[in-house]
């Protein structure tokens, strides 16, 4: 059985990538930070693709369930390895610096960067050691472009456009790729509280993107088939900025 792990996997761009890890036949490890009932859907929906999955709760942010709930997996399965990892949880906290709270700034530093880290490390080792392995991170347009009002979330997603590129090199020797893709306006829970008709004029392809028209170019990345590209960001933000 191949595994794939994704971050965040409950709703959203991680549910809609766990679906189609499925439909290439991972068994997935879909993990989540609070909701149960939406991971559990998710899991559903893995199950009528014909694969399984597990479900794994743990906040990424938060190195010591990292290592008890991810690092217990993997202790109690050294005959799987994780093949692709999928670091997509991430959260947004939008106020402008000279009011952001010492809160805002670590939660959202915390759920993608720190999260990248807690769950890359341990898993990175596996991939070395078959030579084989695909990481695919989730950033966002903002962590290349940077969007006023998101300087902790403009940040998180610079800090992990940085680390992509890095540790591609770091590993590129052993078979393991790692990539990114950044998303403009997609349509989740995390955009509800954004008004598509307002912003929309501002996209050239005139809508939000759906979760999965990203979830097809990380699957593509996490594929066999992307054996040349490492160290790479993708947009895929309908022309908004390239
Ligand atoms: P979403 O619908 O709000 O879903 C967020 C997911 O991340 C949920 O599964 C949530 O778990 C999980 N999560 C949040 N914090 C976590 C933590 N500390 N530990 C573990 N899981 C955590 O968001 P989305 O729009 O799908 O976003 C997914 C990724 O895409 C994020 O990294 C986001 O920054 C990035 N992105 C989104 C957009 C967009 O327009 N939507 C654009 C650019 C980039 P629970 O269900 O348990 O809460």
């Amino acid at each position: 059985m191949k595994y794939a792990l994704v971050t965040g996997g409950s709703r959203g761009i991680g549910r809609a990538v766990c679906v189609r890890l499925a439909e290439e036949g991972y068994t997935l490890l879909i993990n989540y930070k609070s909701n149960e009932t939406e991971a559990q859907k998710t899991l559903e929906l893995v199950r009528q693709k014909g694969t399984d999955g597990v479900l794994l709760k743990f906040d990424v942010a938060d190195k010591k369930q990292v290592d008890e709930v991810l690092g217990g997996w993997i202790d109690s399965n050294k005959d799987k390895t994780i093949e692709v990892l999928v670091n997509n949880a991430g959260i947004r906290q939008d106020v402008l610096l000279m009011w952001m709270t010492e809160e805002q700034w670590k939660s959202v530093l915390g759920s993608s960067l720190d999260g990248f880290y807690h769950v890359t490390r341990l898993v990175i080792n596996g991939m070395l050691v078959k030579r084989y392995g695909r990481v695919v991170n989730v950033v966002s347009l903002s962590g290349l472009k940077g969007m006023p009002g998101q300087t902790n979330y403009s940040a998180a997603k610079a800090g992990m456009i940085g680390a992509t590129k890095a540790l591609a090199q770091e590993v590129a020797r052993r078979g393991v790729t790692v990539n990114a893709v950044a998303p403009g306006f997609i349509k989740t829970d995390m955009t509800q509280d954004l008004k598509e008709a307002d912003l929309k004029s501002l996209i050239p392809m005139q809508r939000f993107g759906e979760a999965e028209e990203v979830a097809d170019a990380v699957v593509f990345l996490a594929s066999k088939r992307a054996s040349y590209i490492t160290g790479e960001v993708i947009n895929i933000n309908g022309g908004l900025y390239s």
